[in-house]
C-alpha cells in the first residue's frame, strides 16, 4: 500500500506500528474446530512424570489450589511407575481441597476420582476411586457436563491466548452433539464477542427449529456419517486392508439423511457434515445433490468436513453442486504417505487420501483446517502439510494452502466479501511473520513464526520481537 493511500486511511485514533520489513498476512482462519473440548482439554494436567504416590498427591494439592476451576481433569498417570498401591478416597480427598477431580490412566481406560466425583456419578457406594471402563467412559461424559458455564467461559478465555498467539483471527466452531459439554453452545453464543478471536458457530444437532430459533445461519458440523481410518468406522466401499472383514460404519439411514438435509436446505441453512471413507461421501453428495435439485440454489455453499478419500466422481459432483470442502491437510502429515497408518488401513487406495491438488484444479474452494482437539490449532502447520503433501501429484502452491487458511475460511463461512484478504473495505485482521513464505524454501515453512496478531484492529497477540 502506497504511503498517500495509508494516510488517507489514518484516522485520528490510528496507532502506526513500524513492522521494520517483515511479513503481513490476512489473520489465519482455521474452519474446523471443536473449540470448547479445545479449551477445556487444554486445561488438562499432565501426569506423565509421576512417579510415587506422593509426587501425586503434592500434585493433586496444588492444582486444587489453583483459581478458577472445580474440576481437575488430568491425564497420561501410569501407577505401575509406583511402589505403592494408589492412593484412597479418603487420602485423595484430604488434598482435592473441596474440587472433583477424574485423572485417567496413560491407557485411557481407566481413571482416578475422588468421593466429590463419586457422589456427582452417583456412586456414593464405591470404596475405590479407581473407576474402570464402563465406569470410566461414563464419568468422563457426566464430568464434562458438570462443567458450569463459568468453568466453560474461564476455559475458553485462556485457550483463546494460545489460538492467536499461532495467528489465528477467526474460527468456525463445532460445538454440540458429542463432541462438546452441554452448556458449550450457549456459552459460546453469549460470549463469542468477547474473545480475542472471531468464532462463527456450527451447532452440531439435527434439530433445525433450534437453529433457526437462535438465528443462526447455519447447521452441523461433525455430524457423522461415518466414523474415522484409525478406528477402522470410516465408511469404505472395498474393506479395510488390515481388517479385510471390515468396512466401517454408516450411522445414518439413508432416508432419514437426506430428509435433514432437504428441509435444512429448504430452509436456507448451510449444512456441514463429516463424511470420510469413499462410501460415507457417496451418501452425503447424492443427499446434497437432491435438496438441491428440488430446491435450486447454489449459494448456501454446503460442507463436507474431511473428504479424505473421495473417488474422482464426487469431485466432479462436489465442483458441480458448488461444495464446499473442509479438509484438514495436517492428516496427511501425521497419516498420509507410505508406512503410516493411512497405508496399513487403506493399502494401495492411500494414493488417493486428501487429493488437494485435484480438487483445486476442480475449481473446488478448500477450508482448511485442524479439526482440533484432533490436532492442534497451527495453520502453519496446515500450510506446510499442504504443500508438502506425500503424494508429489496432490502438492499444492504456498498461495493455495494459504488461500486455505485465510480466504476460504471466510469463503467457507459465506463472509469473503468482508474478510480473508487486505483489501480496502474488508477487516483488518491480520498477522505479522517473521519471515516471507512466499520467498522460503517449501521445506522450511514451519520455520515461520507469528510475531504479532491483530483482530478487529486490536493486537491480540505480540511476540515482543516488533
Ligand atoms: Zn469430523
Ligand atoms: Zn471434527
Amino acid at each position: 500500500m502506497g504511503d498517500n493511500q495509508t494516510s488517507q486511511l489514518l484516522g485520528k485514533n490510528s496507532k502506526i506500528i513500524d513492522l521494520k520489513g517483515k511479513t503481513v498476512l490476512p489473520g489465519f482462519v482455521d474452519s474446523h474446530v471443536h473449540l470448547v473440548m479445545s479449551a477445556i482439554k487444554n486445561q488438562e494436567v499432565d501426569f506423565s512424570n509421576i512417579n510415587s504416590m506422593g509426587e501425586l498427591l503434592e500434585k493433586i494439592e496444588n492444582e486444587s489450589l489453583k483459581d478458577g476451576k472445580q474440576v481437575i481433569f488430568g491425564w497420561g498417570l501410569d501407577p505401575s511407575r509406583f511402589s505403592e498401591t494408589i492412593p484412597t478416597l479418603t487420602e485423595l480427598d484430604k488434598v482435592a481441597n473441596g474440587k472433583t477431580i477424574l485423572i485417567s490412566r496413560i491407557d485411557g481406560h481407566s481413571a482416578l476420582t475422588n468421593s466429590k466425583g463419586l457422589e456427582m456419578l452417583g456412586m456414593k457406594d464405591n470404596n475405590s476411586p479407581v473407576l474402570i471402563r464402563e465406569q470410566y467412559n461414563q464419568a468422563v461424559s457426566a464430568f464434562y457436563n458438570s462443567l458450569t458455564r463459568d468453568d466453560i467461559e474461564k476455559a475458553l478465555k485462556l485457550f483463546s491466548q494460545e489460538v492467536v498467539k499461532q495467528g489465528v483471527t477467526f474460527v468456525h466452531a463445532l460445538e454440540g452433539g458429542f463432541t462438546s459439554p452441554t452448556l458449550s453452545v450457549d456459552t459460546l453464543l453469549k460470549t463469542r464477542n468477547t474473545l480475542p478471536m472471531r468464532v462463527t458457530l456450527y451447532y452440531q444437532t439435527l434439530n433445525i427449529r433450534e437453529v433457526l430459533q437462535l438465528g443462526l445461519k447455519r447447521i452441523g458440523g461433525c455430524l457423522l456419517i461415518d466414523g474415522s481410518f484409525g478406528s477402522h468406522t470410516a465408511r469404505v466401499k472395498e474393506p479395510y486392508s488390515d481388517l479385510p472383514q471390515q468396512r466401517g460404519v454408516l450411522y445414518f439411514d439413508p432416508k432419514r439423511l437426506e430428509g435433514f438435509i432437504i428441509e435444512a436446505h429448504s430452509l436456507n441453512l448451510q449444512i456441514a457434515m463429516h463424511a470420510i471413507g469413499d462410501e460415507a461421501i457417496d451418501e452425503l453428495i447424492k443427499a446434497y445433490s437432491r435438496a438441491i435439485k428440488k430446491s435450486p440454489r447454489r449459494n448456501l455453499r454446503h460442507r463436507i468436513e474431511h473428504f479424505e478419500l473421495p473417488k474422482k466422481e464426487h469431485i466432479e459432483q462436489a465442483s458441480k453442486l458448488g461444495i464446499v470442502l473442509s479438509m484438514q491437510p495436517v492428516f496427511e502429515h501425521y497419516w498420509g504417505g507410505r508406512g503410516k497408518m493411512y497405508e496399513r488401513r487403506l493399502g494401495s487406495r492411500v494414493d488417493n487420501t486428501n487429493p488437494l491438488k485435484t480438487i483445486i484444479k476442480k475449481g473446488i474452494t478448500i477450508a482448511g483446517g485442524s479439526d482440533s482437539f484432533v490436532t492442534p490449532i497451527n495453520p502453519i502447520l496446515g500450510i506446510y502439510s499442504a504443500v508438502n503433501h506425500p503424494n508429489e501429484n496432490e502438492r499444492v502452491t504456498v498461495k493455495e494452502a494459504v488461500n486455505m487458511f485465510t480466504l476460504n475460511g471466510w469463503f467457507a463461512a459465506g463472509a469473503e466479501r468482508k474478510g480473508g484478504s487486505l483489501e480496502v473495505g474488508k477487516v483488518g485482521d491480520l498477522v505479522v511473520l517473521n519471515e516471507d513464505p512466499y520467498k522460503i524454501n517449501p521445506q522450511e515453512i514451519l520455520s515461520l513464526k507469528p510475531l504479532m496478531t491483530v483482530t478487529r484492529g486490536k493486537v491480540v497477540y505480540s511476540s515482543g520481537d516488533i
